[in-house]
């Protein structure tokens, strides 16, 4: 039997999983799947945590739900690759060996690497909410909070979902108003963008949201470290932000195993082609998601639209002809605004998100940087499509390249 496999069962090594069991000959072909973890999270989900909206329940399930008949699952830490030898070694010694392998390990937050940031506050002042643990822990905060400077801050670039932040900020806006104490709360974004996001089209017209919310907006901002006595954000230039409650997206990094395998950059993520999704070491080595240097946004949406191109890619190597298919850096993302309203951005390596419509046959339009309440319901159905759809690698009517069609281009 031949060997494909696939390191991470979160997003895109689910999806894979599916997808190749449904073109890989079963009495060829062995799928076999590594994870840590028995317990698949729906990420975006963990927006809504903090704020009494969804709860631990809402977003796990097991992961062995959604793999197909067929595919082998590992619970194990993966140590590392040998490429050279077409292995991977776990952490409990054993050896996996490869036809064809997919990368799919995902990022990892890294507080530690900003001093103070986990020191002495940290889940009593200091939270994320990019982990299921900060996530609650901040929920239980807000239970009883009585206002005071509230501070969303950016660590560095890039982060998973780089909208989740403003996303965090516009619904701490409607909460606090909701709750009938947003006068009490003074919410700040610290970010070391520019302006609200990353291309300047979208961050003009969501740093007005910003603005008409009354959230002030500290660009430029690099963080050095926290004072956790004087409770101050420190920059390296020496500017201060004090906080009474400070939500902090901290650094991003590739898991250790991507250092440990020598097939990383200085962040730990895996070198590849941006088109092909072939590592750049190796050609039977390839990468989908956070994972990658991918210059596009880490998110569910874009390891959606790759799983299509990995798929035609991936059996194009098997094979052994040129590779057919190319990932254009399509990414296409909800915005949650807070009062039951929804922003939507779509873009691609060199498209930036304009404005205009964004056509789904049978559900949309949906508007694109304008807020709607379609949006919104958007942004809640995707969690059933999330788990019915999406992970079981099924057919969605979302075309994997990005199109022009309702986009303005004045
Ligand atoms: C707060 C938040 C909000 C978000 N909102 C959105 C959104 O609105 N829209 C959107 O499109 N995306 C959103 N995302 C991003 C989206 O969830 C991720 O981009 C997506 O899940 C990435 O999938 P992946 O397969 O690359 O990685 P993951 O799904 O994270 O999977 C990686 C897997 O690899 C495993 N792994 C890693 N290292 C090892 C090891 N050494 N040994 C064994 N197993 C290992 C992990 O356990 C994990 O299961 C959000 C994320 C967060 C945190």
């Amino acid at each position: 039997m031949k060997k494909l496999l696939i390191l991470g069962a979160g997003t895109g090594g689910t999806i894979m999983a599916n997808k190749m069991r449904q073109v890989l000959e079963r009495d060829e072909w062995e799928i076999t799947i590594v994870d840590q973890h028995r317990t698949h999270y729906y990420q975006p989900g963990f927006l809504f945590i903090p704020f009494g909206k969804y709860s631990k329940r809402d977003v796990v399930k097991p992961k062995s739900n959604f793999f197909p008949i067929g595919i082998n699952f590992i619970i194990e830490e993966i140590e590392r690759i040998e490429g050279e030898k077409n292995q991977v070694l776990l952490k409990n010694g054993k050896a996996l060996r490869y036809d064809f392998l997919i990368i799919a390990t995902g990022t990892r937050i890294v507080p530690d690497e900003t001093p103070g940031l986990k020191d002495e506050l940290w889940r009593k002042n200091v939270f994320d909410f990019y982990t299921i643990e900060g996530a609650t822990a901040l929920a239980d905060f807000f239970k009883t909070w009585q206002g005071g400077n509230l501070v969303l801050n950016i660590a560095d670039m890039p982060i998973k979902c780089p909208v989740a932040p403003l996303e965090f900020v516009f619904y701490a806006d409607a909460f606090f108003t909701e709750r009938g104490m947003r006068d009490k709360v003074n919410i700040k974004y610290v970010t070391p963008l520019s302006g609200a996001f990353t291309k300047p089209r979208a961050a003009k017209i969501l740093g007005g949201m910003l603005e008409d919310k009354n959230i002030q907006i500290v660009p430029d901002f690099y963080i050095e470290k926290v004072d956790n006595n004087r409770k101050v954000l420190v920059s390296y230039d020496e500017k201060e932000v004090p906080f009474d409650v400070l939500v902090t997206v901290p650094v991003h990094k590739g898991d250790t195993l991507i250092d440990r395998s020598g097939v990383g950059d200085e962040m730990g993520f895996v070198k590849v082609d941006k088109f092909t999704m072939q590592s750049n070491g190796f050609r039977n080595i390839f990468v989908i998601g956070d994972a990658g240097n991918f210059p596009t946004s880490k998110a569910g949406s874009v390891v959606h639209f790759q799983a299509d191109v990995l798929t035609e890619n991936l059996m194009c190597a098997i094979e052994n002809r040129p590779f057919t298919a190319a990932y254009d850096g399509h990414s296409n993302c909800y915005i949650e605004t807070g009062f039951g309203k929804g922003a939507l951005i779509d873009f691609n390596y060199d498209t930036e998100p304009l404005p205009g419509l964004f056509p789904l046959p049978g559900i949309g339009p949906f508007g694109l940087l304008k807020e709607t309440r379609m949006n919104h319901y958007g942004k809640l159905m995707f969690r059933w499509i999330y788990w019915h759809i999406l992970l079981k690698g099924k057919e969605m009517p979302i075309d994997s390249k990005m199109t022009m069609a309702g986009k303005k281009l004045e």
